[in-house]
């Protein structure tokens, strides 16, 4: 379709970044072009409409493509923030990365019980910033109805961190 088109035309693959051995996949031409940010918002979101009550953005990429996707549906954002950003009541979810480790923040205030929420993100690699997300989301009384994520990285096996959740990648490489 459209958008899988527009992504492998457009991903600019830069070796060695950001640092030796790294392969990474830079997806700032996709959001440069117009027809291929709006095809790839309405692909993110196209499988879960009518399930969803607010789409989750993961601090920062992901905070552009849930803005998109949550505009094209008429619903709202919900934002997943890097740790000391939100000012009111938080609650926060550790994970690990390659060194060392970093935390996820929502506000639990900002929507209600029971929200269903799909969870957007630009790239899934090892998948930890995707499961502290979730974890994030159940944890202040919401739903993971699921997660949409533009590129998937099969070699690093995201889904395996990510048991049991519902997961939509527009491409895979
Ligand atoms: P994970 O927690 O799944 O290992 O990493 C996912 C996060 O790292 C995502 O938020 C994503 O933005 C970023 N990331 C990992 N690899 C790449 C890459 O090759 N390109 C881009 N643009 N982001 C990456």
């Amino acid at each position: 379709d459209d958008a899988t088109r527009l992504i492998t035309e457009l991903t600019a693959i830069v070796e060695d970044f950001p640092k030796p051995g790294i392969t990474f996949r830079d997806l700032t031409p996709v959001f440069a072009d117009g027809p291929a940010l709006r095809a790839v918002a309405d692909a993110l979101v196209a499988p879960w409409v009518g399930k969803i009550d607010a789409i989750a953005g993961v601090e920062a990429r992901g905070f552009l493509l849930a803005a998109a996707a949550a505009y094209s549906v008429g619903l709202g954002v919900l934002v997943v923030r890097k740790p000391g950003k939100l000012p009111r009541e938080t609650i926060s979810e550790s994970y690990d990365l390659e060194y060392g480790s970093t935390s996820l923040e929502v506000q639990p205030a900002d929507f209600p019980a029971g929200t269903r929420v799909l969870v957007i993100d630009d790239i899934l690699a090892t998948g930890g910033t995707l499961a502290a997300s979730s974890r994030l989301i159940e944890r202040a009384g919401w739903q993971v109805a699921g997660i949409s994520v533009v590129l998937e990285l099969d070699a690093l096996n995201g889904r395996a961190a990510l048991p049991g959740r519902d997961i939509h990648s527009l491409q895979r490489v």
